[in-house]
C-alpha cells in the first residue's frame, strides 16, 4: 500500500457551486479508484478563484449595508475550506457508498504557520479573484491603497496578495490520527489558513494566501507519502508552453527540472509552484515520485500513461 497526497487545483473547480460540485463529481471516481487499487489517499485543494469571490462578496455587501462586515483573507480562506471541503465530502461519500467501501471522509479546517518576516509580505504577487480592466483596478487602488492590483499575464488586472511559504501544519496530529483510522482527510485547503506566532506563542491569522502547491508538499512530507499527485487544468507540463514550439513532458528528473526553471519554462504563480513543490517532495525522501496531470485523469496518474512524472535524479 502506498500513501498518496492529491492536490486539486482551484482553477479546475469551476466558477459557482453547481459547476464546482459537477467537476468534483466527475473527478471523484478517479480518486476513489486509487483506494480500490490499494492505496491510502489524503486530499488538499486550491482556492484562488473561490477565496477571491468570497472576499469580494463581503467587501461589496459591506459597502451597501452596515449589517454585513468585511472579512479578512484568513477568515475567507477558512470559509473556502468549508465550502470546497463540503462538496468533496459529499461527492466522495456518495462514491464510497456506491462501491460499499468502509472509509470515512472528513474535512479538517487547518492553520499553516508562516514566518512573520517572509519576504512576500513586502512584495504581494499571488493573484486572487477575477479580472478587472486597468481603469477599474486603478479606481479601487485609489479608494483603498491596501488593495494592490497587478496585470496578470495579458489576461487583465487582478488583486495580488502576499503568498508566504508554509512552514508547519498546526493540526498535524489530528491529520495523522484520522489517516490512521480509515479517514480520507481533506485538509490544508487553499494552502491552509496562514498564521504567525505572537509573543505569547499563540497563533494569529494573517491576511495572505499560501500557495496550495507548497502546502501540498508539506502535507505529503507529514504523512510520509510515496506519491504527490497535483491535478490541474492541463494533462502535462510543457516546455515552450503556449507557443508553436510547445512540447509536452512525460517525465523529468530533478536536475533537468531545475534547468527548465532557469530557462523560464514555468510561469510564476501557476506552473512554477507545482514544479517547486514536486522537487521539494521528491528530494525529501527515497523512492518518492510526483505527477502533474489533469483532474479527470487522476486514476491514470500512477500508470505512467498520462501526466508528467517528476523523480529525483
Ligand atoms: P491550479 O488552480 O491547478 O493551481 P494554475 O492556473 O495555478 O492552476 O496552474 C495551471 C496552469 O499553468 C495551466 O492551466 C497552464 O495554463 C499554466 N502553465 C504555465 N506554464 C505552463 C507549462 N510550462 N506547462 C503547462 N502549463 C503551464
Ligand atoms: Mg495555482
Amino acid at each position: 500500500m502506498k500513501v498518496i497526497t492529491i492536490a486539486l487545483g482551484g482553477n479546475a473547480l469551476g466558477n459557482n457551486p453547481k459547476e464546482q460540485q459537477e467537476n468534483i463529481d466527475k473527478a471523484v471516481p478517479s480518486l476513489v479508484d486509487l483506494i480500490t487499487q490499494g492505496h491510502k489517499i489524503i486530499l488538499t485543494h486550491g482556492n484562488g478563484p473561490q477565496v477571491g469571490m468570497i472576499y469580494k462578496a463581503f467587501d461589496f455587501a459591506s459597502a451597501h449595508t452596515d449589517k454585513i462586515c468585511r472579512f479578512e483573507l484568513q477568515e475567507c480562506t477558512a470559509m473556502s475550506q468549508g465550502y470546497i471541503g463540503y462538496h468533496l465530502q459529499k461527492g466522495i461519500r456518495k462514491e464510497l457508498q456506491r462501491l460499499g467501501m468502509p472509509w470515512h471522509v472528513s474535512t479538517l479546517v487547518s492553520q499553516v504557520e508562516v514566518y512573520r518576516h517572509d519576504p512576500s509580505f513586502q512584495n504581494p504577487d499571488k493573484p486572487i479573484g477575477d479580472f478587472y480592466r486597468k481603469e477599474e483596478a486603478e479606481a479601487i487602488m485609489n479608494a483603498d491603497p491596501s488593495q494592490i492590483f497587478k496585470e496578470d499575464a495579458g489576461r487583465g488586472w487582478r488583486r495580488v496578495v502576499p503568498s508566504p511559504k508554509p512552514v508547519r501544519i498546526v493540526e498535524a496530529e489530528s491529520i495523522l490520527n484520522l489517516l490512521d483510522h480509515k479517514f480520507i482527510v481533506i485538509t490544508c485547503g487553499g494552502g491552509g489558513v496562514p498564521v504567525v506566532k505572537d509573543e505569547d506563542g499563540n497563533y494569529q491569522g494573517v491576511s495572505a494566501v499560501i500557495d496550495k502547491d507548497h502546502s501540498a508538499a508539506l502535507l505529503a512530507d507529514l504523512v510520509e507519502a510515496h506519491y504527490l499527485i497535483i491535478l490541474t487544468p492541463v494533462d502535462r507540463v510543457a516546455l515552450h508552453y503556449g507557443t508553436p514550439q510547445q512540447r509536452e513532458l512525460t517525465e523529468i528528473g530533478s536536475s533537468e527540472a531545475r534547468r527548465y526553471i532557469k530557462e523560464g519554462h514555468f510561469a510564476a504563480g501557476s506552473m512554477l509552484p507545482k514544479i517547486e513543490a514536486a522537487l521539494r517532495f521528491v528530494e525529501g525522501g527515497r523512492g518518492r515520485q510526483a505527477v502533474i496531470t489533469s483532474l479527470e485523469k487522476a486514476h491514470l496518474a500512477l500508470s505512467g500513461k498520462i501526466g508528467t512524472r517528476i523523480y529525483k535524479s
